[in-house]
């Protein structure tokens, strides 16, 4: 295994990653930095969770720290990274702060959903780096605050979020404004037809790295399903949050109202929980998310779009109350745990309807997900409604010998999963 030193790090950037407790690289980090020091472009399939930022903003941060020993003009805007979310703008900022904290260059984070003065101020005072979302980018640049006429790196991630999230036009406008002579890294943890186009045209062979094809991205997170009717989903999230160990939690839902619904809930059931999703304000949101990281509330209740990007650190547990219909998603969301090789445990709640999601799922995986046999709200898995027992009848079909009914108390509380 290659270390931090075989990869010719800088003192600077070897001394922050100290700090951060960073023994070694990841495989992504291993592979690409490398590259992105020769000055490369590179084609990345990889997802959050894989240790992505660090790979890009080192040797990004290496290669402006000697353009600065060699005479270039610092607080020069010579990088632009472009992100979908606040979310992850904010992360990805951050991750530029910790390991650029003793190289001197500057960093700013703009992203839409707040005040642009403390940004403008930013910008005016000059910045190195500059981590974006597209459309606050494109404003400031109508407003001619941000020129990228000197931008000689580029980042791409998260391309394909960019394009389901109907960013794709303003990336390629932004993209017009940058000169055609530089160095562009490319994200995207898959690869649809309009992607690989975008690729095509804005990369210079590129060095193609994928990491951690999508099963084994989950390999250290521990998962298991429950199969439970839709009626009785908020009972079974209270009685698996009986469970004391779990002190932090990240609960996923399709809807940002579902989102509201289940963080209501667990409230009125004296449970410290707040919903996070695209209709709060971007205040709400970074309140929430760092009442979660100081362990305020237990639970952070998320929709898709708002998660992008949440890193908490040491998260035990991800509970998808709901399944998502996209299979990649699944991996995203219990990728929040488990994070460069930690462990973590992802519970997921999976009603009738959701039986096609978590086929495609396991497929994906290309491995089954353990179900847990005895919960209080256990539904059969042959069962496609709910039946009282009394009237159950066998259908033909249904798994195993038992007719389809839901557990009744008999089952309550017998054991639980840990
Ligand atoms: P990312 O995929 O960039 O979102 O990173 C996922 C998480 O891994 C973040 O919490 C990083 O701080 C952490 N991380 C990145 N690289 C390393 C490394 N080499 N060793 C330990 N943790 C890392």
């Amino acid at each position: 295994m290659t270390s931090f030193e075989e990869l010719n790090l800088i003192g600077p950037l070897m001394r922050a990653l100290k700090t951060e407790g960073y023994e070694v690289p990841t495989p992504i980090q291993e592979r690409a930095i490398p590259y992105i020091l020769q000055g490369s472009d590179i084609l990345g399939c990889a997802q959050t969770g894989t240790g992505k930022t660090a790979a890009f903003a080192l040797p990004i941060l290496q290669n402006l720290w000697h353009a600065n020993s060699a005479g270039a003009r610092p607080r020069t805007l010579r990088t632009l990274v472009l992100t979908p979310t606040r979310e992850l703008c904010i992360q990805i900022a951050e991750s530029f702060a910790a390991y650029g904290r003793h190289t001197g260059l500057r960093h700013a984070a703009i992203y839409g959903g707040v005040s642009q003065k403390p940004q403008t101020d930013a910008l005016r005072a000059g910045v190195d780096i500059l981590i974006a979302t597209p459309g606050r980018l494109l404003d400031l640049m109508s407003q001619r605050l941000v020129s990228l006429q000197a931008v000689t790196s580029f980042v791409l991630d998260e391309a394909d979020r960019m394009l389901d999230m109907g960013f794709i036009n303003d990336v390629r406008k932004v993209i017009a404004k940058m000169p055609r002579e530089r160095q562009t890294l490319f994200f995207s943890a898959t690869m649809p037809a309009e992607i690989r186009k975008l690729a095509d045209d804005i990369l210079t062979e590129p060095v193609p790295i994928a990491v951690t094809p999508v099963s084994s991205a989950v390999d250290t997170v521990e998962q298991r399903i429950y199969h439970v009717a839709k009626a009785d989903k908020k009972a079974l999230l209270h009685h698996v949050l009986k469970d004391t160990s779990i002190d932090a939690a990240l609960v996923f839902t399709r809807t940002k109202h579902g989102a509201d619904k289940v963080a209501r809930d667990l409230e009125k059931a004296g449970i410290r929980a707040e919903a996070i999703h695209g209709n709060k304000s971007q205040g709400a949101r970074q309140r929430a998310l760092g009442n979660f990281k100081a362990r305020k509330t237990r639970v952070l209740v998320a929709t898709d779009i708002a998660s992008r990007g949440i890193d908490v650190e040491g998260l035990s547990h991800v509970i998808n109350f709901e399944l998502p219909n996209e299979p990649e998603t699944y991996v995203h969301r219990i990728g929040r745990t488990g994070r460069a090789g930690l462990s973590g445990i992802a519970l997921s709640f999976c009603d009738v309807e959701e039986r096609p999601y978590l086929t495609d799922i396991t497929k994906l995986l290309a491995r089954p997900i353990a179900a847990v046999e005895e919960h209080p709200y256990r539904l059969e898995v042959g069962a496609h409604v709910p039946v009282p027992a009394a009237k159950a009848v066998k259908r033909p079909g249904a798994s195993g010998s038992r007719p389809p009914q839901r557990s009744n108390n008999a089952n309550r509380g017998r054991r639980r999963y840990r």
